[in-house]
């Protein structure tokens, strides 16, 4: 991506406004994990249904904190944990 923009053209991420599909089973993944990084915000979304095996189609999408406009709620979610994990801790 670029980080060309001009200063007042402040883009924001809102990952609630926006779907994550997967590829091998064509239905929307929903979010399983949130986890704040030191300059960077990491979502896990998952199936969930029993077609994929989450450790195969498990998708991570990670979003600048300067842009993440989701973090407030984010931390709202039962599976948030206030821990600062640099990987996610294993099933
Ligand atoms: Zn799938």
């Amino acid at each position: 991506m670029s980080a060309s923009e001009e200063p007042r053209d402040l883009h924001v991420i809102d990952i609630f406004m926006m779907s994550v599909k997967c590829g091998n089973c064509d239905t929307y993944q929903t979010v399983v994990g949130f986890k704040k990084l030191p300059d960077k915000n990491v979502y896990t979304y998952e199936c969930e249904n029993d077609s994929c095996d989450p450790n195969v189609t498990r998708t991570i999408v990670e979003v600048p904190r300067e842009v993440d406009n989701s973090t407030r709620r984010a931390e709202e979610l039962p599976y948030y944990s206030a821990e600062e994990e640099p990987e996610l801790p294993p099933e």
